[in-house]
């Protein structure tokens, strides 16, 4: 089976941006973020318990997921934000891991916002944190997304952990504020994870 590798970084980090040249150099992409939503509005099993746990208004009466207000219920809530991924995170660890057996690789990439903030990182060989300067993520999400303002983005960073705290559980960290600087980072990282699953054999 592949190594298991988290990749995480606050929001505007460059964390989907360094996934992919990963998946440039062939390594599979698990997208969590992406995948805990598809898994929200398509896993019976999970409907049921959201549904249970946030009542019938969580879903849409074609049976869509209705994140308005499942979004207006759960942010800013910390016991809200601690029940949904409660139910949320163990429909993705179980979809991941059978995903990731699936894939022939040295190791595999789960890319994640919250990796250490649900727990997921204790279930990964290694963690890689992408890091960059708060000015610059706020600055790239405002370019990416023009109907976010600066408020919501400072709101969103104030939920997420800090870098620095980040870091502190990392095994590696890319900086992503030159961005020439990147593809040597990642080539740097991929051959050290190459060499580590090699050494697993
Ligand atoms: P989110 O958590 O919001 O999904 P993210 O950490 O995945 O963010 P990306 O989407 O990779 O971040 O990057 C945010 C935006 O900044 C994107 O539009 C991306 O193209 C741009 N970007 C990232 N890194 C760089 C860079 N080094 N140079 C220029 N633009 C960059």
């Amino acid at each position: 089976n592949p190594l298991l590798i988290g990749i995480t970084g606050g929001i505007g980090s460059g964390k989907s941006t360094v996934a992919k040249i990963f998946s440039i150099l062939g390594i599979p992409i698990y997208a969590a973020d992406d995948r805990a939503k598809w898994l929200m509005a398509n896993n019976p099993e999970l409907k049921g318990k959201i549904q249970q746990a946030f009542g019938k208004e969580s879903y849409t009466e074609d049976g869509n997921l209705n994140r308005g207000f499942l979004a207006s219920t759960v942010f800013g809530d910390e016991e809200k934000t601690k029940i949904i991924n409660n139910l949320v995170h163990p429909a993705v660890k179980a979809d991941f891991e059978n995903w990731a057996s699936s894939q022939n690789s040295p190791y595999v990439l789960k890319e994640a916002a919250l990796l250490f903030e649900t727990g997921s990182y204790k279930e990964l060989d290694k963690i890689i944190t992408v890091s960059s300067p708060l000015r610059i993520r706020i600055n790239r999400v405002l370019l990416r997304d023009p109907h976010r303002n600066e408020a919501q983005l400072n709101a969103i960073i104030d939920q997420q952990m800090s870098d620095e705290e980040k870091i502190q559980g990392s095994d590696f960290v890319v900086k992503n504020i030159d961005t020439k600087l990147l593809i040597p980072q990642v080539l740097q990282i991929h051959q050290k994870l190459i060499a580590l699953a090699n050494q697993g054999k």
